[in-house]
C-alpha cells in the first residue's frame, strides 16, 4: 500500500500510537505501522500502513510547514532551526550565514525534507522576532499581508504567522502551530543539538570580559600637573603639543596630516618621562591612562593579550585618551623568538596600535624606557610607534627651571641662592626626580634641626612655629651631601646620573 501524505488523509487531528502492530494485513508485517486517527466525529480510527521503514519516514510524510510549526511552538531565543535535505549542506550554508545571527546559538534543529528546493534557517532572535535565513544561492520570495519582498541569497528577514516563503517551486506557510499536536513526535522528524552546557560557560566567560570594561583594572590618574609644572623640557613639550595636544583640539586642521599615535619616550631615570605625560593629559583635557609594564607583565601572563584589548577598548570607548605605559621595555623588550608569550603581546599591541590608525580614534600611546636598546625591534621599527623622543637631563637653564618649580612652595632663607644651588646640581648632573628629591630632603632636615619634628611628637606644635621656620643654605648643602652619599652606597647610580 502506498502511504498516503498524512494531510491528505485530511482528520481533524490525527494521533500516532502503537507503531509497529502486528495486525496489518501487509504482506511485510514488520514494516507495518499503524496510525490511529480521530475521524471527524472524534472517534479514534485505526489505519495500517505498510512499506514504510519505520517511524521517521512515517512523519516525514508530515507537511514540512506543521513539522516547523510543531518547533516554533517551542521556538526560544539562541535557538536554531535548519530544514533541506541535507544536513551537511545545511550546516555549511548556515556556516556562512553566522555572522546574521546576533544571539548565541544554544539549541539546534536539523528538519530533513527531500521536497524543499533547498535550504533554510529559522532563528529567534533576542529581541523574539523569527527570522528566517535565506541559506541559498538564490533569492526567494516572501510573501507577507499580500506584499510580495525578494530575499537575497545569504540574506534574513523576519517573519510572521500567515507569511509565505517561495523558494523556487515550493512554497511555504509559515504557521503559529501545526495541524494537528505533532509535540510528541519531534523526535521523530527533527535532530536536535542542545549546546547549553557548552555554550554557557563561554556566555559566562564573555559577559565577566564586558563587565569588566566597564572599569577596567588599570588606575586612572586624574592630573593637575600642567606643562608649567615641567621644567627644561620645553623642546618636547612643543612637540608634542603639535603632535597631540592640537590634532586633539583642532581636528580639522589634521584632516590632511597623517596624525602619528604612538610614541616611545626614553631617556635616564628621573628626567620626568611619567610628569610630561600626565601634564600633556591634563592639558590635552584628555584621559590618561596610566600603566606600568612591569606590573602588567606579571600581573597578566596567561590573559595578557585580552587585557591589552580591553586596555584599547576602554581608551577608544573614552576618547580623545592617552595610554602611558613606563617601562615599556618590560611588556615590549627584544625576545627570542621561541618566547612566544612575548611575541603574542608585542603582535597583540601592533595590532591595537594598527586598528587606531586605521580608525583614527583620539587614543595615543606613550610608552617610556630607559632603556630605549631593549624594545623589540617590531616594535620600534614597525612605524606604530613612530616618533621616538628623548627625554634628556636638564641643562642649567633647565636645572634651574625644575629647581624653582619645587622650591616655589618651599620657605627658602635669605642664604639659598638658587643660581648658586642650580649650578651645583647641574654638574652634578642631578634629574628633575633628584632635584625634587633634594628640595624636599633640605626641608626635612630644616624641620629636624629646627626641633619641629619633635614637637610634632610632644603634641607642641605651634601654627607660628611652622610660619617662622625657614629652608637654609646648610640644610640644602646637608641634603646635597646626604644625596651624594645615597648616590655612592653599594655602587648604584644615582637617581638621573648617567655616567
Ligand atoms: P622613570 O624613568 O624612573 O620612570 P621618569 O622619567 O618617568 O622616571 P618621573 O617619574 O616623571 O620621571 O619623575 C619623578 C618626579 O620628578 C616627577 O613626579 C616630578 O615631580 C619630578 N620631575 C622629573 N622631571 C621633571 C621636570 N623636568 N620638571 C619638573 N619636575 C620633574
Amino acid at each position: 500500500m502506498k502511504v498516503n501524505q498524512v494531510s491528505s488523509i485530511n482528520p481533524k487531528s490525527y494521533v500516532f500510537t502503537a507503531l509497529n502492530s502486528s495486525k496489518s494485513e501487509c504482506t511485510v508485517p514488520e514494516k507495518t505501522f499503524d496510525l490511529q486517527i480521530l475521524n471527524k466525529n472524534y472517534n479514534q480510527v485505526s489505519v495500517s500502513f505498510c512499506g514504510t521503514r519505520n517511524a521517521s519516514e512515517l512523519v516525514k510524510q508530515i507537511p514540512l510547514e506543521d513539522r516547523l510549526a510543531s518547533l516554533f511552538q517551542n521556538f526560544r531565543s539562541g535557538d536554531l532551526i535548519l530544514t533541506g535535505e541535507d544536513i551537511a549542506k545545511a550546516k555549511k550554508a548556515m556556516y556562512e550565514s553566522a555572522g546574521l545571527v546576533k544571539n548565541v546559538i544554544k539549541r539546534a534543529f536539523f528538519v530533513e525534507d527531500d521536497k524543499l528546493e533547498g535550504y533554510l534557517g529559522f532563528v529567534k532572535s533576542a529581541t523574539g522576532d523569527t527570522e528566517v535565513i535565506n541559506l541559498n544561492q538564490y533569492n526567494i520570495n516572501l510573501i507577507s499581508g499580500g506584499k510580495n519582498y525578494v530575499l537575497n541569497a545569504n540574506d534574513n528577514f523576519y517573519i510572521v504567522p500567515g507569511d509565505v516563503l517561495a523558494l523556487q517551486g515550493n512554497m511555504l506557510k509559515i504557521k503559529e502551530e501545526p495541524k494537528t499536536d505533532l509535540s510528541g513526535f519531534r523526535k521523530y522528524f527533527t535532530k536536535a543539538f542542545d549546546f547549553e552546557a557548552n555554550v554557557s560557560p563561554e556566555i559566562e566567560r564573555l559577559n565577566k570580559k564586558s563587565i569588566s570594561l566597564i572599569s577596567p583594572d588599570v588606575k586612572k590618574i586624574p592630573s593637575k600637573v600642567t606643562f608649567a609644572d615641567v621644567g627644561g623640557q620645553d623642546k618636547l613639550i612643543n612637540e608634542m603639543k603639535k603632535s597631540i595636544i592640537y590634532p586633539i583640539r583642532y581636528p580639522q586642521g589634521y584632516e590632511n596630516i597623517e596624525v602619528n599615535h604612538g610614541f616611545i619616550l626614553y631617556g635616564p631615570p628621573g628626567t620626568g618621562k611619567t610628569h610630561i605625560a600626565r601634564a600633556l593629559a591634563n592639558e590635552a583635557d584628555a584621559n590618561f591612562i596610566s600603566l606600568n609594564g612591569l606590573d602588567l607583565e606579571s600581573k597578566w601572563v596567561g590573559e595578557s593579550e585580552a587585557n591589552w584589548r580591553n586596555l584599547f577598548a576602554e581608551a577608544k570607548a573614552n576618547q580623545p585618551s592617552i595610554i602611558f605605559i613606563d617601562e615599556f621595555d618590560a611588556v615590549a623588550r627584544s625576545r627570542a623568538s621561541h618566547d612566544e608569550y612575548g611575541n603574542k603581546v608585542v603582535n597583540q599591541i601592533l595590532t591595537l596600535m594598527t586598528d587606531i590608525d586605521n580608525e583614527a580614534d583620539n587614543v595615543f600611546v606613550i610608552g617610556a624606557t630607559n632603556n630605549f636598546k631593549a624594545l623589540d625591534s617590531a616594535i620600534t621599527r614597525s612605524g606604530r610607534f613612530g616618533k621616538h623622543l628623548e627625554v634628556s637631563l636638564p641643562d642649567l637653564a633647565g636645572t634651574k627651571k625644575i629647581l624653582e618649580i619645587h622650591a616655589k612652595n618651599k620657605p627658602l632663607d635669605d642664604s639659598v641662592s638658587i643660581d648658586e644651588l642650580s649650578k651645583k646640581l647641574y654638574e652634578m648632573k642631578a634629574s628633575g626626580a633628584d632635584i625634587k628629591y633634594i628640595v624636599n630632603e633640605a626641608h626635612s632636615i630644616g624641620y629636624e634641626r629646627a626641633g619641629i619634628f619633635e614637637k610634632m611628637e610632644n603634641k607642641a606644635l605651634k601654627n607660628k612655629d611652622i610660619e617662622n621656620f625657614r629652608i637654609t643654605n646648610e640644610d640644602i648643602n646637608t641634603a646635597l651631601k646626604t644625596f651624594a652619599l645615597s648616590r655612592n652606597a653599594n655602587g648604584r647610580r644615582p637617581i638621573g646620573f648617567t655616567n
